[in-house]
């Protein structure tokens, strides 16, 4: 195969662009009653702190501790595309029905985003999705091959895998967001001991874009609590609902569209051509 060949063969491969499985499985419906931070609390409880000072954001020990805001951080648009593709791969050790939920959770990008997921041929920086131990990610992208865990008890269902993927996209936790102390009170009295890094707060971009008691990235009132009393309080209304998010919220979405770029006109006029690409996942 001659050169040329060889690199259209490659780049066709590499913009490939996979949709949604069909029949894809449903979500375990005791899951339902259960907030993201139940959800990574129940699953994370054996990990080190040390590895996860904020929660289930693993610390890079190759890249010193710049802010996510810093350079290369973002995951690259290139020149001539209005997309961020961004290369996966996803064990084989997840069932069909993992996989299955975890490309929906990816493809669930597609409708109001610029991200788009493709699978890792030859690309240097990648996803990939692996059922470790809890469910973990690193913040933005790092370079080279970048674990996302899901664990397979606990952890594979769409809102965790959007929470695991927005924080490789660069997102904190709403909670620790710069202006956060406008909208909550943190009760460090009923956190549990060891667990106070969960809420120190973060120096984030927030991009402009409002503090959302709805978004994904929001814990929830009982989170990491000692005695069953709440540890994170709205304000001024204590009794708004927190952290109770089933699916990224219109603010996580616009977010994404804001750091990366992502043009809402061209979004819509191409949003009918994405229904015409093609399934390439195989089993
Ligand atoms: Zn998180």
């Amino acid at each position: 195969m001659t050169p040329v060949l060889l690199f259209l063969l490659l780049s066709l491969m590499s913009r490939t662009v996979f949709s949604a499985p069909p029949n894809a499985a449903d979500e375990d419906p005791d899951l339902e009653s259960m907030d993201i931070s139940e959800i990574l609390e129940t699953a994370n409880k054996g990990l080190d702190s040390r590895e996860f000072p904020d929660g289930d954001i693993r610390v890079n020990r190759k890249r010193n501790a710049v802010p996510c805001t810093a350079r290369g951080c973002k995951w690259p648009k290139s020149r001539w595309s209005r997309y961020v593709y961004i290369p996966v791969r996803i064990s084989w050790s997840f069932s069909r029905a993992e996989r299955n939920v975890i490309i929906r959770s990816l493809v669930s990008f597609y409708r109001s985003t610029c991200i788009r997921f493709r699978w890792r041929s030859y690309q240097r920086d990648y996803l990939s999705f692996y059922p470790g131990t809890g469910c973990w990610s690193y913040l933005g992208r790092q370079g080279g091959r970048q674990l996302i865990s899901l664990q397979k008890r606990g952890c594979v269902y769409t809102r965790t895998v959007q929470h695991e993927v927005l924080h490789a996209l660069g997102f904190h936790h709403e909670q620790v967001r710069s202006d956060r102390d406008q909208h909550v009170s943190i009760l460090y009295q009923n956190i549990q001991p060891g667990r106070a890094h969960n809420f120190r707060k973060v120096a984030t971009n927030n991009l402009g874009t409002p503090y959302d008691y709805n978004s994904v990235m929001h814990y929830g009132r009982f989170a990491f609590s000692k005695n069953r009393q709440p540890t994170i309080i709205p304000k001024p209304n204590a009794n708004a609902v927190i952290g109770r998010a089933s699916r990224m919220s219109a603010n996580d979405i616009k977010r994404v569209n804001i750091l990366y770029q992502c043009s809402e006109s061209k979004l819509k006029t191409r949003f009918s051509e994405l229904l015409s690409e093609t399934i390439t996942h195989s089993s």
